[in-house]
C-alpha cells in the first residue's frame, strides 16, 4: 500500500478555487483559465478528451487535467454544448502579473444548450430556445418559451398532448422542469418531447416553480406590482414556468453589463466577447421582453409526425434541410429574416384577416417589381439586430456588434421612407415610423465615434475614431510621437557609434532594446565614455542587444500611453453599449418590421418566379387547386413535374355540387401517390402563412391542423415497433381530427399483416368520411376503393399509367376512378431486378390471376381483367359494406406460423433459417 505521505494535490491556492467553483456548479463542465489555456480536471478532463479528443494528462499525480487554448475555446465550447454538456467558464478577472498570489478569477459564464447567444456557438438561421414545463396536474402541462439571442418570450397552459405538440415546434434545445427527488426527470416530462435526444433535460429547484414565488419574482424582475398589463391574473398557471425559466437565465448569465470602471489591463477577452468581466452578478435580461400568452387558435396546429413528414425542415429520407420546405423557399436577405420564414412554416395563420394583411403585401410587392428590388437594398444592410441587440444586454456585445448595429439602425430610415406609400404595407410602416427618429441618431452617434473596420476585440483597441475624443487623442499621439522620436533616438545612436546597422527595436518580453550584431559588437571598444549606462540585455546567436536609461525611460512611458489609450476606448465602447442598450424596444421593433418585410419579400419573389397564385381563402371547409403542384420538386423537376387538380369538400361556388370529403388514390407503386397528398397539404400549409401558392389557382378552407400519417415503409425507424407508432398516431388522428382538419394518410396499415391493415383502413375511413374531414388516403388496398359504392363522402382517384410494349410509363397524372393493379412486376424491373427473375414474376402472376384470383371476390367495376369468380372457400360475408376477408386463402400451419412469426424482431439469418424451415416443412408434405 502506497502511504499516504504526499500533500494533497487539490490542496494548492489555486485548486481550492477550481473545487469552490465546481461545488457552486456541479452539473457544469468547468473550465479553468490558468495563462493560455482554459484548462478541465478529473471527470471533466475525461470528458473533454473523450468528446474533444484533446490529450489526457496529469497536473499532479492523481489529478487527471485536459486543456483547449484560449484563443480556440469557442469551437471547442460548440463542440461540447453540441455534446449536450452544460460548461462554466472561470475567467483570470485581475490581471495575473499585478496579482498577490493566486490570480483571482470567478465564474463569468454559464452556457448551456438553451442558452447560446455567441454567433459561432449558433448558426445565424436557426433559433436557439429554451423551454420550461410545470405540470399544473394531470390535465394541464404549462410551458414557458424564450430565446435569450433574441428576447422572444411565450407562455401557453395546455394539455400534454398539446403541450407534445407544441413541443415539436418550439424545438427547444433545452428543458426545464421542476427538480424531484431522485435527481431524474419525470417519466411525463419525457414524454412531452418526440424522442429522448430531442432536448436537454435540466432540473431547476422546486421553489422556483411555487406559485406565490413566481408571481414575486416576475413582478421584481419587471419592476411591476402585478402582471395584468402583460395579460396574466396572479394566480395564472403559466406563471411558474414562466418564472422558473427566468430565474434559470439570469443565474446562468452572469456577464455584467460592460462596466464603466475599466479592468487595470486587458486580460485577453474570457470566451466570447469584448469587455473582461469585473464581477458577475445575476443578469438583469433588459433585452427579454415580458412573457405574452401563445394563442393556440391563432395558429394552424402542425404536429411533430406532421413537421416531418412533410419535410418542413428537414427531409424523411436523409434527415438535413437541404431538399426541405424550408430550404426550397429560402430566399430571406438577412438572418434575421431566415429564422422568421421557419417561424411562419412552423407557425401558419388560422384567421382570415391575419393571413389577408400577409397576402395583400405579398400582392403589393409582387405587383411592383421596382418596389420589392428598392426594399432588398436597405434589407441587405442588417445585420442580425436581435441577437446584437441581445448581446447588448449581456454585456456580451463586441466592436464587431457595436459597427454592425450603426449599419443596420443607418437603414432605418430608407426603410420608412420605402414602405410608407403602399397601403398594404403600412402595418409594417408605422412602426418604423415610430423608430425613426431615435435609431437615425443613434446611427449617428455610432458613426461620428467608431471607425468602418473594427477589430474583433477590444484588447489592442482600435475601435474608436481619431479626432473622436480628445482624451483617447491625447494617447495615441504620445504613441505616435514617441514612434518618431524612436526614429530620431536610432539616428542619433548611429551617428554617435558610426555603425550603420544598428537598430532599435520592440518585443514583447524584452520591451525595447538597442540591437548590433555579434560582429560589430565584439569590434566596439564598450568600456568607451560614448557607452556609458549601455547595459547588455540579452545574447543571441548573431546579435547582441543592449538598453540605456534613455531607452527605458522612453518605454515606460510609451507603454503608459497604449495602456491608457486602451482603457480609454474601453470606457468609451462601454458607453456606446450602454447607449444602444438603451434602444432596445426600438431595435426590437426594427428586426421585427425588417424580419418581416424580408419574408414577404421572399414570398413575393417565389411566386414571380416560379408563378405561384393567390389562394382564396373560403369558409367552408374544402381544398381546391387546379395544376397543383409540389413546391420541392416544382425546383427539381421544373417542366417535367406533372401538375394535377385537388377537389375535396365544399366547393368554391355555391352552386357547384360539393366534392367528395375523402379520397382514396390508388396507383402502382411510384406512381405519385405520396407527392399528389403531400402537394395538397403544403398547399394548405402555405395558404396559411400568407404566401401565395404553386398552382394555376387554389380555393383553400380555413383549416384547424393539418394530421399525417406515413405508412411504415416510408418511416425511419425509431425503435418502437412500427406498427405501434403507427395505430398510435391513427388513434390520434381519429379523436382529435375535425370537419376543419386536413388529413393525409399514406399507406396506412402497412405496419401489420394484410388483413389486420385492410380491416383496419377500411374501418378507419369509415370513420374520417363520417365526421367529414378532408381527407387523402394513398393506398395499396384496392379493396377499399369499394367504400365509395356506399359512403358519398368516398371518392377514387388513381394515378394513371400507360402500359406501352409490354413496359409501364408512368403519366404521374391523377385521375377519377380507382385502379386496381399495382405493377409490381414492371417496377421490379425499373428498378434493376434481373429480368429472368422478372419474367418468371410475371408468369407466376399470370398463374395467380387465373386460378385464385388476386383481386376482391365480387369483382369491381374497374378491374376489368379479374376474373369475377368467388373462390369456393371463401367464407360468404354477413357484412353488409365488404366481404374483407372473401379471399382468406385455406388454412396451413406454415402459414399460420408465418403469420405469428414478428418478421422486424428477427436478424436476417434467423430470417433465413425460418424460411429454409418452412420450405422443407412444405416439401415434406
Ligand atoms: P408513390 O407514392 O405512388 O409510390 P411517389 O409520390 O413517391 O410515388 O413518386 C415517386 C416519384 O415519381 C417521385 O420521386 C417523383 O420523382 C416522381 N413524381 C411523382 N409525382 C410526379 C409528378 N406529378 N410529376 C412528375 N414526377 C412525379
Ligand atoms: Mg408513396
Amino acid at each position: 500500500m502506497p502511504q499516504k505521505t504526499k500533500k494533497d494535490p487539490r490542496d494548492t491556492p489555486a485548486m481550492r478555487q477550481y473545487t469552490r467553483f465546481k461545488d457552486q456548479h456541479p452539473d457544469c463542465l468547468l473550465l479553468f483559465r490558468m495563462g493560455d489555456f482554459y484548462e478541465l480536471f478529473f471527470e471533466d478532463a475525461e470528458v473533454a478528451h473523450r468528446v474533444l479528443g484533446v490529450t489526457l494528462t496529469q497536473r499532479t499525480e492523481g489529478v487527471p487535467m485536459a486543456g483547449v487554448p484560449y484563443h480556440a475555446v469557442e469551437s471547442y465550447l460548440r463542440r461540447l454544448i453540441q455534446a449536450g454538456h452544460r460548461v462554466a467558464i472561470a475567467d483570470q478577472v485581475e490581471d495575473a502579473s499585478q496579482a498577490k498570489g493566486v490570480v483571482e478569477r470567478d465564474v463569468t459564464q454559464v452556457i448551456t444548450p438553451g442558452t447560446l447567444t455567441d454567433d459561432h456557438l449558433l448558426p445565424p438561421d436557426t433559433p436557439n430556445t429554451l423551454a420550461a414545463v410545470a405540470f399544473v396536474d394531470d390535465e394541464t402541462a404549462a410551458l414557458a418559451w424564450a430565446e435569450l439571442s433574441t428576447g422572444s418570450f411565450l407562455t401557453a397552459a395546455l394539455t400534454p398532448a398539446a403541450a407534445r405538440d407544441e413541443l415539436a415546434r418550439i424545438a427547444p434545445a433545452e428543458l426545464l422542469y421542476c427538480q424531484t427527488a431522485d435527481g431524474q426527470p419525470p417519466q411525463r416530462v419525457r414524454d412531452l418531447l418526440p424522442s429522448a435526444d430531442a432536448a436537454v433535460l435540466t432540473p431547476v429547484a422546486a421553489h422556483h416553480f411555487r406559485p406565490a414565488e413566481a408571481l414575486r419574482s416576475l413582478c421584481d424582475h419587471y419592476r411591476t406590482a402585478h402582471l395584468e398589463g402583460f395579460g396574466y391574473a396572479a394566480a395564472d398557471p403559466d406563471l411558474p414556468a414562466a418564472a422558473a425559466l427566468i430565474a434559470y437565465l439570469r443565474n446562468t448569465q452572469r456577464t455584467p453589463t460592460p462596466s464603466s470602471t475599466p479592468t487595470p489591463k486587458p486580460t485577453g477577452s474570457a470566451a466570447p466577447g469584448g469587455v473582461a468581466p469585473t464581477n458577475a452578478q445575476p443578469q438583469r435580461l433588459p433585452h427579454l421582453r415580458p412573457p405574452r400568452k401563445f394563442a393556440p387558435a391563432d395558429h394552424l396546429v402542425l404536429d411533430h409526425t406532421t413537421l416531418r413528414a412533410l419535410e418542413v425542415e428537414t427531409t424523411l429520407r436523409h434527415n438535413t434541410a437541404q431538399g426541405s420546405l424550408l430550404d426550397t423557399l429560402q430566399a430571406c436577405r438577412t438572418a434575421m429574416g431566415k429564422r422568421r420564414l421557419r417561424d411562419w412554416l412552423r407557425y401558419p395563420l388560422a384567421r382570415r384577416d391575419a393571413i389577408e394583411q400577409r397576402q395583400h403585401a405579398v400582392t403589393t410587392l409582387i405587383d411592383d417589381d421596382r418596389l420589392a428590388r428598392e426594399i432588398a437594398d436597405p434589407l441587405d444592410r442588417l445585420h442580425d439586430v436581435p441577437r446584437i441587440t441581445a448581446r447588448l444586454g449581456l454585456g456580451r456585445a463586441t466592436p464587431r456588434d457595436l459597427v454592425a448595429l450603426r449599419r443596420s439602425t443607418a437603414a432605418t430610415a430608407e426603410l420608412v421612407a420605402l414602405t410608407s406609400g403602399s397601403p398594404a404595407l403600412q402595418h409594417l410602416h408605422d412602426p418604423l415610423d415610430a423608430i425613426a427618429t431615435p435609431l437615425t441618431a443613434l446611427a449617428d452617434t455610432l458613426a461620428v465615434a467608431t471607425v468602418d473596420d473594427p477589430p474583433a476585440h477590444l484588447r489592442e483597441g482600435g475601435l474608436i475614431r481619431d479626432g473622436h475624443d480628445a482624451q483617447l487623442d491625447e494617447q495615441r499621439s504620445l504613441q505616435r510621437d514617441a514612434n518618431q522620436h524612436l526614429a530620431a533616438y536610432q539616428q542619433q545612436l548611429t551617428e554617435q557609434t558610426g555603425v550603420a546597422s544598428l537598430k532599435v527595436g520592440f518585443n514583447k518580453v524584452f520591451g525595447y532594446y538597442i540591437e548590433l550584431s555579434a560582429v560589430q559588437a565584439s569590434k566596439l571598444d564598450m568600456d568607451h565614455e560614448r557607452f556609458a549606462g549601455w547595459a547588455r540585455k540579452q545574447t543571441l546567436k548573431n546579435a547582441e542587444r543592449f538598453v540605456t536609461p534613455e531607452l527605458k525611460e522612453f518605454e515606460s512611458r510609451v507603454l503608459n500611453a497604449r495602456e491608457r489609450a486602451i482603457a480609454r476606448e474601453q470606457q468609451l465602447f462601454a458607453e456606446l453599449c450602454t447607449l444602444a442598450a438603451n434602444h432596445t424596444p426600438q431595435l426590437q421593433t426594427l428586426a421585427d418590421a425588417a424580419s418581416d418585410l424580408d419574408v414577404l419579400l421572399c414570398f413575393a419573389h417565389h411566386a414571380r418566379r416560379r408563378d405561384y397564385c393567390k389562394p382564396t381563402l373560403t369558409d367552408a371547409p374544402g381544398l381546391h387547386a387546379t395544376d397543383a403542384r409540389h413546391p420541392v420538386l416544382d425546383e427539381l423537376l421544373r417542366d417535367k413535374l406533372v401538375p394535377n387538380d385537388i377537389a375535396l369538400g365544399a366547393p368554391l361556388d355555391r352552386e357547384d355540387t360539393p366534392d367528395p370529403t375523402l379520397q382514396l388514390i390508388t396507383g402502382p407503386n411510384m406512381a405519385g401517390k405520396s407527392t399528389y397528398i403531400r402537394t395538397a397539404a403544403l398547399i394548405t400549409l402555405l395558404a396559411h402563412t400568407g404566401g401565395y401558392v404553386p398552382a394555376k389557382s387554389a380555393a383553400v378552407g380555413l383549416t384547424d391542423r393539418i394530421f399525417t400519417r406515413v405508412g411504415a415503409a416510408d418511416e425511419l425507424h425509431t425503435g418502437q415497433s412500427t406498427f405501434m407508432v403507427e395505430m398510435t398516431e391513427t388513434a390520434r388522428i381519429c379523436h382529435h381530427a375535425t370537419d376543419r382538419s386536413l388529413v393525409i394518410l399514406d399507406e396506412v396499415g402497412r405496419g401489420t399483416s394484410t388483413y389486420d391493415g385492410l380491416a383496419l383502413a377500411h374501418a378507419i375511413v369509415e370513420h374520417l368520411a363520417h365526421r367529414g374531414c378532408l381527407t387523402l388516403f394513398a393506398t395499396h388496398y384496392h379493396e377499399l376503393t369499394r367504400l365509395a359504392d356506399d359512403l358519398p363522402a368516398v371518392g377514387n382517384l388513381h394515378v394513371a399509367v400507360r402500359e406501352w410494349q409490354g413496359d409501364v410509363v408512368f403519366l404521374h397524372r391523377v385521375q377519377p376512378g380507382s385502379t386496381d393493379r399495382s405493377y409490381g412486376v414492371h417496377v421490379a424491373r425499373l428498378a434493376g431486378v434481373p429480368d429472368t427473375v422478372v419474367d418468371r414474376a410475371d408468369r407466376l402472376l399470370g398463374e395467380l390471376t387465373q386460378g385464385h384470383t388476386l383481386h376482391a371476390a365480387n369483382g369491381s367495376p374497374t378491374a376489368p381483367d379479374s376474373p369475377d369468380t368467388t373462390p369456393d372457400h371463401a367464407p360468404a360475408s354477413d357484412d353488409a359494406g365488404l366481404p374483407l376477408f372473401a379471399q382468406a386463402p385455406p388454412p396451413h400451419p406454415a402459414l399460420d406460423e408465418l403469420r405469428e412469426t414478428n418478421l422486424d424482431a428477427m436478424s436476417p439469418l434467423d430470417a433465413f433459417d425460418f424460411l429454409r424451415r418452412i420450405k422443407r416443412q412444405l416439401e415434406n408434405e
